[in-house]
């Protein structure tokens, strides 16, 4: 990701948001749908190791400079961050023990299936669609969950976008566990996907 210009990835930002795009041009201003998932990758610096400096070559300024490229407004706009962290010798070569693609494209479908029912008649497809309001009306959260998110809140210094978009989140985990409330694992689960710019970006 950091390989495109900044200026490419901040135009990333309005459809991302709004699911289209405006182009403004001498004879009008034209709007097109542009409602898409994004899937992106980026190395954490220009070598590639950070933060593991015993191999990674490059000065605080380089890592600095690279990580920069992505700001905080496009992060907010990612839901779900994670980590691929470096493999061990004996998990590559043990047997794996992981859930097959089938088992999780049944329990993906499940989820699914739970918000076609939980949506219909109305003009809302799936939780990501879900406007402030909407969240207030089907999101409802455990006293647990409530007191997790209350601290995040303030610990983690989060934006009022990245909140609603946390909760969104939490929705779908919760529906991929058939919960009909979210509970504070949910919760949990969902603000560990945020909890990376932390750690690279702070
Ligand atoms: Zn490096």
């Amino acid at each position: 990701m950091p390989e495109f210009s900044k200026r490419s990835l901040e135009i990333l930002r309005q459809p991302l948001e709004d699911g289209y795009i405006r182009l403004s041009r001498v004879h009008g201003t034209y709007c097109f749908p542009a409602d898409f998932l994004l899937l992106a990758a980026m190395n954490p610096c220009p070598c590639g190791y950070y933060p593991d400096m015993n191999r990674c070559t490059c000065s605080p300024a380089e890592i600095g400079g690279y990580l920069k490229r992505i700001s905080q407004p496009l992060l907010d706009r990612i839901d779900l961050c994670a980590e691929a962290a470096p493999i061990s010798y004996q998990a590559l070569s043990s047997p794996s023990e992981q859930e097959g693609s089938a088992q999780i494209r049944q329990r993906v479908e499940k989820a699914v299936r739970i918000q076609k029912e939980r949506y219909e008649g109305t003009t809302l497809c799936f939780n990501a669609d879900l406007t402030p309001r909407g969240i207030e009306q089907y999101c409802e959260v455990s006293s647990q969950g409530r007191e997790l998110l209350g601290k995040a809140y303030d610990r983690l210094k989060i934006s009022a976008r990245a909140y609603h978009r946390i909760l969104k989140v939490a929705r779908t985990i919760a529906d991929l566990e058939e919960s009909r409330m979210i509970q504070r694992e949910h919760l949990e689960e969902a603000i560990g996907y945020r909890s990376l710019d932390k750690k690279y970006w702070r």
